[in-house]
């Protein structure tokens, strides 16, 4: 599908962890400084974390609300056909009173439909909010789920009509294949599947595969955390006919600059080039769709054509060093060089 306004990327993985978040706030970041018009959206509205790297100062927020049943007792009759006619089990008819539970109502308005007394009426619940800003040149709008919500699409649906026409807009989608990442990737000219090399991203990798050929959305692989001699992401790609846009090396200074809540394109100066050319590759593949303005490719080969400065894939024994660690240790072994105690079981 064409993207209106610019081009429209969704960034998605079969499971969690795997460097979404990394990829599109780096990409928004790089094309922004490359002068283009760039819209972050963070679908990941259960846990958004996007705004930890882009650090956004927001000027707007609204709410986001549903349609949810409210039921007249003095005209129920007690007769249970709305409940009979719920598909997700929302409305219970016991004894003489039916019981509505809005966290399950889909608000398609059916049960109002078929009640014979006419004693449904229909009222607004918040089901989450949705907030613009901008981080520098990037205008940023985030998703955010209500506690104890179990919808999450309305407020994705929402996030992604806030997001004003830039020449490119990134969606950051949830982990997985569901609802929440089909809702996410809907509409967008191309779909960037990040993995990682392990036997659990190559597993996910092929569900979010099968997800975008069943929604017939063009896709490319991202490889992170990619290391010399585990091949595996990289065969299935080749299989599935995918192009292969990047690989991110498994780099400590990443995963620091992670966990410090830092863009990794700021940590390791290497990766901007690496980035800029994902962001050209991007652009080629979704030629069709308009791809990027000219002035900015320009920009962007200016960055790839700068003398590299090597950020290789490290082995998956590296001889020297440490060997990846996870963002616990790496905070507990920070808190130790800077003498701060560390409760493990703190908010990370
Ligand atoms: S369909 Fe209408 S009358 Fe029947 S139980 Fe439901 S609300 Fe009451
Ligand atoms: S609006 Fe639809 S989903 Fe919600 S309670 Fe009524 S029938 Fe069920």
């Amino acid at each position: 599908m064409t993207g209106a306004g610019g081009l429209r990327i969704a960034i998605a993985s079969g499971k969690g962890g795997t460097g979404k978040t990394t990829v599109a706030t780096n990409l928004a970041y790089v094309a922004a400084q490359a002068g283009c018009e760039v819209d972050y959206v963070d679908c990941d509205v259960e846990e958004p974390n996007g705004h930890l790297f882009l650090k956004p100062a927001f000027q707007e927020e609204r709410v986001v609300s549903k349609l949810v049943p409210r039921v007249d007792a003095q005209r129920c009759a007690a007769c249970g056909e709305c409940a009979r006619f719920c598909q997700f089990h929302a409305l219970a008819c016991v004894r003489s009173k039916v019981l509505v539970y809005p966290e399950l109502c889909h608000a398609c308005g059916g049960c109002r439909w078929v009640c014979p007394q006419d004693a449904i009426d229909e009222e607004r619940q918040e089901i989450g909010r949705v907030r613009n800003g901008h981080a520098g040149r990037i205008r940023f709008v985030e998703g955010r789920l209500r506690v104890g919500e179990a919808q999450s699409p309305p407020v994705i649906r929402a996030a992604k009509e806030a997001a004003p026409k830039a020449e490119l807009v990134l969606f950051d989608a949830p982990p997985g294949t569901a609802c929440p990442v089909v809702e996410t990737v809907r509409g967008s000219d191309f779909v960037v599947l990040v993995t990682e090399p392990t036997p659990f991203g190559i597993h996910d990798l092929r569900l979010a595969l099968d997800m975008a050929r069943c929604m017939n959305l063009r896709c490319g692989l991202v490889i992170n955390r990619a290391m010399v001699g585990r091949t595996g992401a990289r065969t299935l790609g080749q299989k599935a006919r995918i192009p292969l846009l990047a690989e991110i090396p498994d780099d400590l200074a990443i995963a620091e600059a992670y966990s410090d809540g830092k863009l990794a394109v700021e940590a390791v100066p290497g990766l901007r080039r690496t980035f800029a050319q994902l962001l050209l590759r991007l652009a080629s593949a979704a030629a069709s769709a308009g791809g990027l303005p000219d002035k900015v490719r320009a920009n962007l080969e200016q960055i790839v054509d700068r003398p590299a400065i090597s950020t290789p894939l490290v082995s998956r024994r590296p001889s020297s060093g440490p060997p990846p660690v996870c963002f616990l240790s790496l905070r507990m072994r920070k808190a130790k060089a800077d003498r701060v105690p560390i409760n493990p079981t703190a908010d990370q």
